[in-house]
């Protein structure tokens, strides 16, 4: 099956194409999360670095130290600001923010982390799998998508 989900920025400077279904989706609330998008949670996919390719303008990366004690780099746009994709602490992989998908209802969230720091103001949704802080190596087995 051939995929194509596409998104960028919102002022169109960084676009990009991703090329494979997301491994995983859920929506992030940690701190370093709500701080970085002023809201209660950022919803994120992952795919194989692979299979996603910048069409246009690359983000600019900020480095931030994630609750969970690794390094991560937000990349964003440094003209409008918009969140795009992140970094993580480990190879292979992009993280995808999945507000800036040009069909934001393409995202399919099974899971919540770091529900230790949700908001009060923000609901939390009992029917996707919960976790106090980050999900483990373990965990990540039994949510990746098939
Ligand atoms: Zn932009
Ligand atoms: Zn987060």
């Amino acid at each position: 099956m051939s995929i194509s989900m596409t998104g960028g920025c919102a002022c169109g400077s960084i676009r990009y194409e991703c090329t494979a279904k997301p491994m995983l989706e859920y929506k992030c609330h940690c701190r370093a999360c709500q701080r970085a998008s002023g809201s209660g949670f950022v919803p994120l996919f992952w795919v194989p670095i692979d299979k996603i390719e910048l069409t246009a303008n690359e983000p600019k990366y900020y480095a931030v130290d994630c609750d969970s004690g690794r390094e991560l780099k937000r990349g964003f746009c440094p003209d409008c600001g918009s969140l795009v994709m992140f970094q993580p602490g480990f190879p292979g992989i992009v993280i995808v923010v999945a507000a800036s998908l040009d069909n934001p209802s393409e995202f399919k969230p099974n899971t919540e982390i770091w529900t230790s720091s949700a908001q009060p103001w923000d609901l939390l949704d009992s029917s996707l799998q919960q976790f106090e802080q980050q999900f483990t190596a373990e965990d990540l087995s039994h949510i990746f998508h098939s």
